[in-house]
């Protein structure tokens, strides 16, 4: 049994009108990829010149669980998606209730949304993960080290990225001043994993229940943000099975139906513990525009538009690398280096107007029939940014 919404045959073809709640570069790189399958791309966007809002065939600026806004967004999209999960579960429910082809439904978003939800769906399902307790009141903050030990991590359960809404312990006694800190939200409290490699799984699941797998990508992280990807994982043939298959059984479990990334920590042993999920395409993915036979992006149309899916086979391994606003602290990095540097490196730039410290402006693939060499061409191609303009 699972969770999600009744699988419906309805199809959306081109040219109908898509609508992408969020305006960031996830919104951005869906509309390109409906653009370019002969869609019409619209967003409901919060800010006027936002990533997607440059691109878009029409827009409808507005807070996204605001009704007046919505209902704009209703009269323009037939088929609606989101590009992040932060979207209000009842403005889902409504927009469908309008009749309009939501994907995935709100029930995905309801659970991702919220790491109490989230961490119980996992516990519901047997699925690998962490060992977590609730941390609703002060009252809550007694048991945690009996329970798991230290360090441990405390997490807000709403609303958490990149990091933010976080905070390490290594001491029993800052249990009291790190609730404090986050405001004495309700949070989950996760003992901390030793973790040898943290790798993730991109999975797309159609409206008629099939669902593909892309290979593993391997992730490394600098201060709680995705730095670089590497496709497919060095991990063997027998994690990788593994990892696949939970993503695929829990995309299964929530019956969703869309992209779904499972991120998971892998434990020197080679176990595989689950960290989160988003109900959508995820940065670690973004290398598969150029390296996969079909990007996240574009499956994400699919899935919405209750199209058969695409192949999810890399063509070539490859590596993506972040482009933060950092690479901006001493003025405009140098574009024309990069791509001189390595005629293969792709740059896409998300059309960000203000850069600043940890904000992801853009990302850089290399593919190249070696997995390390693509990493390497990768950042090499992003150091050139700065050096070539010292
Ligand atoms: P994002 O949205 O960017 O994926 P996030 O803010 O939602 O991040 P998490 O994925 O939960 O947060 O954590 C961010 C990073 O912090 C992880 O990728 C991992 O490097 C580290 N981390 C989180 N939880 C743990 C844990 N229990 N043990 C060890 N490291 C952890
Ligand atoms: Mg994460």
């Amino acid at each position: 049994m699972s969770l999600g919404q009744p699988l419906s045959p309805r199809v959306l073809n081109p040219p109908a009108s898509l609508g992408v709640i969020g305006g960031g570069q996830l919104g951005r790189m869906f509309l390109q990829a409906a653009q370019r399958l002969g869609f019409r791309g619209g967003v409901l966007s919060a800010i006027e010149g936002s990533p997607a809002d440059q691109i878009a065939h029409w827009s409808v600026i507005g807070p996204p669980g605001h009704l007046p806004a919505l209902r704009a967004f209703a009269e323009k999209a037939e088929g609606v998606t989101v590009e992040f999960e932060n979207v209000s579960a009842p403005a889902l429910r409504w927009l469908a209730r309008e009749g309009k082809v939501v994907r995935p439904g709100w029930r995905t978003l309801w659970v991702s949304q919220n790491r109490l939800r989230e961490k119980t769906f996992l516990r519901r399902y047997e699925i690998p993960h962490a060992p977590w307790r609730p941390v609703l009141s002060a009252h809550d903050l007694d048991g945690l080290v009996p329970a798991l030990g230290l360090p441990l991590i405390l997490k807000t359960a709403a609303s958490g990225y990149d990091g933010k809404g976080q905070v390490r312990l290594d001491r029993a006694g800052d249990l009291e001043s790190a609730w404090a800190s986050l405001g004495h939200a309700a949070c989950v409290a996760e003992g901390w994993v030793q973790f040898a490699a943290e790798v993730s799984v991109v999975v797309a699941r159609g409206a008629d229940g099939r669902s593909v797998a892309y290979p593993v990508g391997l992730n490394h992280h600098e201060r709680h943000i995705l730095d670089t990807t590497v496709m497919p994982a060095p991990v063997g043939p027998i994690v990788s099975q593994d990892a696949r298959n939970l993503a695929l059984g829990v995309a299964e479990a929530l019956g969703t139906v869309g992209v779904l990334t499972v991120e998971f920590f892998l434990t020197a042993e080679g176990r595989l513990l689950v960290n989160e999920l988003a109900p959508r395409p995820h940065n670690s993915g973004h290398l598969t525009i150029e390296a996969a036979v079909t990007s996240q992006f574009e499956q994400q149309v699919r899935c919405l538009c209750g199209l058969p899916l695409g192949h999810s086979d890399l063509v070539r391994p490859a590596a993506m690398v972040n482009l933060l606003g950092d690479l901006w602290s001493r003025g405009e990095p140098d574009w024309a280096a990069a791509l001189r540097h390595d005629p293969g490196a792709k740059l896409h730039l998300y059309g960000k107007r203000t850069p600043a410290p940890g904000r992801k402006m853009g990302h850089i693939t290399v593919i190249d029939p070696d997995p390390d060499t693509a990493l390497a061409r990768a950042r090499a191609a992003r150091a050139a940014l700065v050096t070539g303009r010292a």
